[in-house]
């Protein structure tokens, strides 16, 4: 069967004709036309689309096996997605498909971790890493992964704590990972730099977006860890998927995921997908990576806008005398209103131990972020969900 002729009928087929739509089954073989475009990751030889699944949000196998027969390899979820709902979703998909069929990331968060600081405490153990990535790799049905990152980094002392990183080259040594990497999104360049340093990286996972305020220095990690042989996946390529919390302003994904791919240091990038339009858009980007003059100039004017996604650059966080931890307060708010997931927004403020409305107390707000965001406000509206019980939200 042709490519083209297996793709219009995968789609159109067993993805289920309901849960595509008369919209997407219309535009499927129409606008796929063209090849897939794929990078090499890095040292791992493994060839790639240039769009991968962020599966982070989705509880939908139907979507998965959609995007799996038009083309996509790489599944990229994490133990603590959807309280693991979400690699076992993926467990279920994956025990349907030949194992050389796909390729799957996981990332586990060592435990003990500061939030403020990103350091590790006397809780950061080899012994709760290698518990999680078991759980994980029984929720996924599996007998290894072929990435796993240690989740979530923005310290030298994460990228070189020497029990978790003894703890990931003793499962690679036996099979249970093919790569292993670290996810970060704060402190990227200071992660990527020291993971291309030392050597013993296959993968970085790393936010990389236009509206980042530091792609001079982003680029140059990236670079750097390119050349040191190490894949590079970007995450986080949507910057938020909209510029206003009322949703009115819509980031241009296509041209958001065209920008993130013109730099070909970037080997694969994992958009987050909840829906069979956002997947239709991106097999269409998987075909054709060439950014337009009109988008070119749309990312420019949006750019300049405030929006929703917080640069994590921590400029804020000196400013403030309680020391809140405001990146990842900001980032919740950009789950919550720009992700409308209030689940994952109530996770990650879970994380932080911040209590509600943990501006109170102060009477006019002194950090002051560079993006222009009412901080106060921001804090003031997302931790209500302090209050709401998780199980009303997941
Ligand atoms: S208003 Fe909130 S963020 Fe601003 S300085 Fe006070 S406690 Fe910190
Ligand atoms: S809130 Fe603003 S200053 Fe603070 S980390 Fe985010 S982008 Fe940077």
């Amino acid at each position: 069967m042709k490519r083209r002729t297996f793709f219009r009928s995968g789609l159109a087929g067993a993805a289920g004709i309901t849960l595509l739509g008369n919209r997407a089954m219309a535009g499927n073989g129409k606008n796929y036309d063209g090849e897939i475009i794929y990078r090499t990751l890095g040292k791992t030889g493994l060839k790639l689309p240039v769009v991968s699944f962020g599966v982070m949000r989705s509880d939908n196998s139907a979507l998965v096996k959609a995007a799996h027969e038009g083309g996509m390899k790489l599944f990229d979820t994490a133990h603590g997605y959807m309280n693991g709902r979400n690699e076992e979703m993926l467990g279920g998909f994956f025990s349907t498909v030949p194992r050389d069929s796909f390729v799957v990331a996981t990332k586990v968060k060592p435990s003990g971790v500061d939030s403020r600081t990103g350091l590790p405490s006397k809780d950061t153990t080899a012994e709760s890493f290698l518990s999680m990535f078991n759980l994980s790799l029984s929720r996924l049905k599996l007998d290894y992964v072929d990435i796993l990152y240690m989740h979530s980094a923005e310290s030298v002392e994460m990228v070189r704590h020497k029990e978790i990183v003894k703890t990931m080259l003793d499962l690679k040594k036996h099979g249970r990972v093919k790569f292993i990497g670290i996810s970060t999104h704060k402190n990227e360049p200071l992660v990527i730099n020291t993971m291309a340093e030392d050597g013993i990286w296959d993968v970085v996972l790393t936010s990389y977006n236009y509206r980042q305020t530091y792609l001079a220095e982003m680029n140059s990690a990236i670079e750097k860890a390119a050349a040191a042989g190490m894949g590079v996946v970007a995450m986080k390529t949507m910057a938020g998927g909209w510029l206003d919390k009322e949703r009115t302003k819509p980031v241009n994904v296509q041209a958001a995921l065209r920008w993130v791919i013109s730099n070909p240091n970037v080997h694969t990038t994992i958009p987050g997908i909840t829906a069979f339009d956002q997947l239709e858009t991106d097999l269409r980007v998987m075909r054709d990576i060439n950014l337009t003059e009109q988008e070119k100039a749309e990312l420019v004017a949006d750019a300049s806008c405030t929006g929703l996604y917080c640069n994590a650059c921590s400029n804020c966080v000196p400013g403030c005398p309680d020391n809140l931890p405001i990146p990842e307060l900001m980032r919740a708010y950009m789950y919550a209103y720009g992700y409308r997931n209030a689940a994952m927004a109530s996770e990650l403020i879970a994380e932080t131990a911040v209590k509600a409305d943990p501006c109170a107390g102060c009477e006019n707000c002194s950090a002051s972020c560079i993006r222009g965001f009412d901080l106060k406000g921001k804090i003031t509206d997302i931790s209500r969900l302090v209050n709401v019980p998780y199980d009303l939200l997941a």
